[in-house]
């Protein structure tokens, strides 16, 4: 008799309760994952984040075999493939954690049906959220739409419970006579080749259980204590950077709160507690999506259907895409992103307002292309954030809130360090001119894609024809 435990967006080995209780069976182990790029409504990874499954799978993989096991990749359908597996390997009961996104849980209710007929067992288990979407209701019983109240009723509902350590003992995997070969992690061809743009992200992150728990360690040992200022200065490592370790389940939620309370054990300070409510935001955006399944492609707000968004002009696209606006903190944000996969979260709300405000492009065009190149591209947040920018989210910014990206950029990276590091052809203007290039007539940085003043009474006219029906 074997088990197989199903690793999806769980890539650890800490804090897994399917791979806990599979291997407490003791009897021969799978463990296995699946690309699955075909079932219906799935969404493909962006380029970012495929780079970074293919490096976290390797490590993953690496410490499997550390403790004497392995993983098994197979690529397909990924209900199907569950079942091959199973059939394959003789399997008569299956492990996996929960997943939250409709298509997914499509394919894990039929992945049981099929269990029950066939007379295995599955097991499914809470891994990757403090609180499960259906568990916080509204008094009235419905989900909440306003961040503050849902975490607060996250926080009233139950202690958050303490991770599982891992397994002592992983079994193996069963003889191989009837199993087929794993595919080679480099048939999948996740890593760009022509051209190769992942130098950045190489240089900037180490995907993997253990680049997680560093990530975690330096954060509480350091920049914690302060989160409630540092987290503005994109020039500073302020915040966790934990994001893409979250994404892919390197780090459970679970961990990141236990280790929370190991390091303030008496009571956790308030910058502390702003960055436990961030972990918060994304359980709320799970939450939305759950209750939402077309966050990222449908209006949450449907009076949002009528709104005019502009064509965007020939060049402006790109110009916003490839940090060439002329708005030295957007540029600098979208060649951080483009340089590393990741950009800081002030950043990130100040160029999507852009977008989105300045140049009334609609939301999807830019939620798509972050969820092209952010590691962290995650199915819930991005569309969440990107809403709650557009106003046509929930507990959205105000529409009339339009970052202006010159006084963002003079308030927090006063000293122009973020704007040097990534737009180098300023790193030449002092401190004053660096925030509005062009009142120094520097040449070889492009002139404002457009006027601030205009674009902004645009936006808020078009906003309030909407308003006004
Ligand atoms: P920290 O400040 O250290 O926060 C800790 C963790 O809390 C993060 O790792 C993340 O898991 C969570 N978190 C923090 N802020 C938010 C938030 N606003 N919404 C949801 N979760 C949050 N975050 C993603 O994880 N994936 C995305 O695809 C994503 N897209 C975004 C798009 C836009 C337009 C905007 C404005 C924000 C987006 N965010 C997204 C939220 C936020 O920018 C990132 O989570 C954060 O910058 C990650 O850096 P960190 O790990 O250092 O965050």
């Amino acid at each position: 008799q074997t088990a197989l435990v199903w690793l999806r967006d769980d890539l650890r080995l800490d804090d897994n309760p399917a791979l806990h209780a599979a291997a407490d069976l003791g009897m021969p182990l799978t463990v296995v994952y699946v690309l699955d790029e075909e079932s219906a409504g799935v969404r493909p990874l962006g380029g970012a984040a495929r780079w970074w499954l293919h490096h976290s799978l390797a490590a993953l993989a690496a410490s499997l075999e550390a403790s004497d096991s392995r993983l098994l990749l197979r690529r397909g359908p990924a209900e199907q493939v569950i079942r091959e597996v199973a059939v394959e390997t003789g399997a008569v009961h299956l492990f996996w954690n929960r997943r939250y996104g409709e298509p997914e849980r499509a394919i894990d209710t039929a992945v049981k049906a099929w269990a029950r007929d066939n007379g295995l067992e599955a097991s499914s288990f809470q891994a990757n959220l403090l609180f499960e979407p259906w568990t916080v209701k509204t008094g009235s019983g419905g989900p909440y739409k306003v961040f503050t109240p849902f975490w607060r009723a996250c926080l009233a509902s139950h202690d958050v419970r303490d991770p599982l350590e891992p397994p002592a003992q992983i079994p193996g995997p069963p003889p191989s006579g009837r199993t087929r070969a794993s595919d080679e992690l480099d048939s999948w061809h996740l890593l760009p080749s022509s051209p190769d743009w992942s130098g950045g992200l190489a240089a900037t992150w180490t995907p993997g259980e253990q680049g997680a728990r560093h990530r975690l360690d330096d954060f509480l040992d350091g920049p914690a204590g302060e989160y409630g200022t540092g987290r503005n200065l994109p020039a500073i490592e302020g915040t966790s950077r934990l994001s893409p370790h979250l994404r892919f389940g390197e780090v459970s939620p679970f961990r990141v709160w236990r280790e929370i309370r190991r390091s303030f054990p008496r009571t956790v300070p308030a910058d502390v507690g702003i960055f436990r409510s961030e972990l918060g935001w994304r359980e709320f955006c799970w939450q939305l999506l759950y209750n939402n399944p077309e966050l990222a492609t449908r209006n949450y707000r449907p009076e949002f259907d009528r709104f005019a968004w502009q064509r965007l002009g020939r060049g402006e696209l790109a110009a916003w895409q490839q940090g060439r606006t002329g708005y030295p903190l957007v540029d600098a944000g979208m060649r951080q992103l483009w340089q590393t996969g990741w950009m800081h979260n002030r950043v990130r709300m100040a160029a999507a307002s852009f977008l989105v405000k300045n140049l009334l492009a609609d939301w999807r065009i830019g939620e798509q292309w972050f969820w092209d190149t952010l590691v962290d591209a995650d199915a819930a947040s991005n569309p969440a954030n990107w809403q709650w920018v557009a106003g046509s989210g929930a507990d959205a910014s105000p529409y009339y809130r339009i970052f202006n990206p010159v006084t963002q950029s003079r308030k927090f990276d006063a000293g122009g360090r973020y704007l040097r590091e990534f737009v180098p052809e300023l790193a030449g203007l002092d401190n004053k001119a660096i925030h509005e290039p062009w009142k120094a007539g520097a040449t070889d940085y492009p002139e404002p894609l457009i006027e601030l003043p205009e674009s902004r009474e645009r936006a808020l006219a078009a906003y309030q024809q909407l308003k006004d029906g």
